[in-house]
């Protein structure tokens, strides 16, 4: 046998033609070479892909947090607009926004305008408490120019 320099290109050759024929002894006959060698190559050459697939995850998982970054996003976007109309619904009912004359609790008419309060989730809101009970409501701040 002739001496052949044995070329990248040429196992992958080799390669090719085995794993589109799935016939191990024809690729081995065709190119002149034993079948242990077309298995070896064959093996190389897999782990060497599965390799180069390995590392090109970076850059796809790049694109998929991107992805999942627009995603939530969204969701959250969504949670928040919910969040808002859920609070108000709830600022309604604990932050009567209609003129107050009686306690809410005692429903007695000496409530007083008890100055003005910054509440967290409302801001600046008009405390009303009642002589009787203490109980106050905060209304919103009508504003008046
Ligand atoms: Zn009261």
């Amino acid at each position: 046998m002739a001496y052949r320099k044995i070329t990248g290109e040429f196992k992958l050759e080799v390669v090719k033609e085995y794993w589109s024929t799935s016939n191990v002894s024809q690729t081995a006959r065709k190119y002149a070479v034993s079948r242990d060698v077309v298995y070896e190559w064959s093996d190389f050459a897999q782990k060497a892909i599965l390799e180069s697939f390995a590392n090109s995850t970076p850059g796809k998982r790049t694109v998929s947090l991107v992805e999942e970054t627009k995603n939530l996003r969204e969701q959250l976007t969504e949670l928040s607009n919910t969040y808002r109309r859920l609070s108000q619904k709830l600022g309604e009912a604990t932050f009567p926004s209609e003129v107050v004359s009686n306690c809410r609790k005692c429903n007695s008419e000496n409530i007083w305008k008890n100055g003005k309060v910054y509440t967290k989730s409302h801001g600046l809101r008009q405390r009303i408490s009642c002589r009787v009970c203490s109980f106050s409501v905060y209304i919103a701040i009508k504003k008046t120019l």
